[in-house]
């Protein structure tokens, strides 16, 4: 199956994303994970995107679309995908459907107060890019992985968290109606326990299988 998460920053996409992910043993297309390694390796891309980012704002549709058209012709997308935060416009999903078939929209819907706890307790795995939030660390600071010290990214701080809500509720949510219209919208609650969650969105893909 191709699916796509949509929801908020902080709705639990790339957490969520991950588990479906193993579970059904096909690859996790992240736009923002591949936008942050195109600019850790300084390549053209990333230079480009790092200023968008940095301020919370959408990357241009042109070279996120680019990146996926790409990404999406490697053999291990053969069985099907996960596209963790793409589209994120209607421009993004108009073009995606010129290169690729979609069978599931799955939407996590979150409360906007729950969102910003969440982005501010979030830290990452710099290394695997595991996503972790400080209430369930126990006070550990590092990669369940490969015991790399996690980090706050710098996009999570408060100055930009709420500026990313704005741009989601701008751009993006108009995709719950754009993908209702195409038939395959699934809308999930996102506010239980991460176990919850996946077990709700398995059943619910289950269901459409
Ligand atoms: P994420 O890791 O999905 O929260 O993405 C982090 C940041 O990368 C976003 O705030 C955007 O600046 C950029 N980004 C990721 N995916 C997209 C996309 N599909 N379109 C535009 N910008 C994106
Ligand atoms: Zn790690």
């Amino acid at each position: 199956m191709n699916i796509i998460f949509l929801g908020p920053p902080g709705a639990g996409k790339g957490t969520q994303a991950q588990v479906i992910c193993q579970k059904l043993g096909i690859p996790q297309i992240s736009t923002g994970d591949m936008l942050r390694a195109a600019i850790s390796a300084q390549t053209e891309t990333g230079l480009k995107a790092k200023a968008y980012m940095d301020k919370g704002q959408l990357v241009p549709d042109e070279v996120v679309i680019d990146i996926v058209r790409e990404r999406l012709t490697k053999e291990d997308c053969k069985p099907g995908y996960i596209l963790d935060g793409f589209p994120r416009t209607v421009e993004q999903a108009k073009a995606l459907a010129t290169f690729a078939k979609i069978d599931a929209a799955v939407n996590l819907d979150v409360a906007d107060e729950v969102l910003v706890a969440r982005l501010s307790g979030r830290r990452v795995c710099p290394l695997c890019g595991a996503p972790y939030h400080v209430d369930r660390l126990n006070g550990s600071k590092i990669c369940k992985v490969d015991a790399t010290p996690l980090i706050q990214r710098d996009d999570d701080k408060p100055e930009t968290v709420l500026n990313r809500l704005q741009v989601y509720h701008q751009k993006t949510a108009p995709l719950i109606d754009y993908y209702a219209g195409e038939g395959i919208l699934c809308n999930i609650t996102g506010s239980g326990s991460p176990e919850e969650i996946s077990a709700e969105i398995i059943k619910t893909l289950e269901a459409i299988a």
